[in-house]
């Protein structure tokens, strides 16, 4: 930790930051964020997991697997996320004292109906 702490220490003194410096300096903090723990006080504080960054651009092959790792992680968490906000929207259209307008949209043969305060359709 006492590296990635003297890493932060050299930037932090520089006055012209290259592009490499900041990556480097980010490296250095969640570095140290990770040593003391953070995944675990954010989960117990009910923050979702941090997802680590991976390279956009690289050969393809030599990192597949770890970008199918990447993927499946992502995978998981818009799955979870996918789930949290449809719980929320029905939890607010549950309690919402509709205003409802036609919807002008609608081309089919049937009228709909929208909420306009919650965005429910009927
Ligand atoms: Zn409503």
């Amino acid at each position: 930790m006492d590296s990635h702490w003297q890493t932060v220490d050299n930037i932090r003194t520089k006055s012209n930051l290259t592009p490499q410096d900041v990556i480097d300096l980010e490296f250095a903090m969640l570095s140290i964020v990770s040593d003391l723990g953070t995944e675990i006080h954010h989960k117990n504080s009910g923050y979702s997991v941090r997802l680590p960054r991976y390279r956009l651009r690289n050969n393809c092959t030599g990192n597949l697997a770890e970008l199918r790792l990447h993927y499946r992680a992502h995978h998981r968490e818009l799955r979870l996320l996918g789930s949290l906000v449809e719980r929320l929207e029905h939890a607010a259209q549950r309690s919402c004292a509709h205003v409802w307008e036609r919807d002008l949209s609608d081309r089919g043969h049937r009228s709909s109906y929208y909420c306009r305060k919650c965005g429910k359709y009927r």
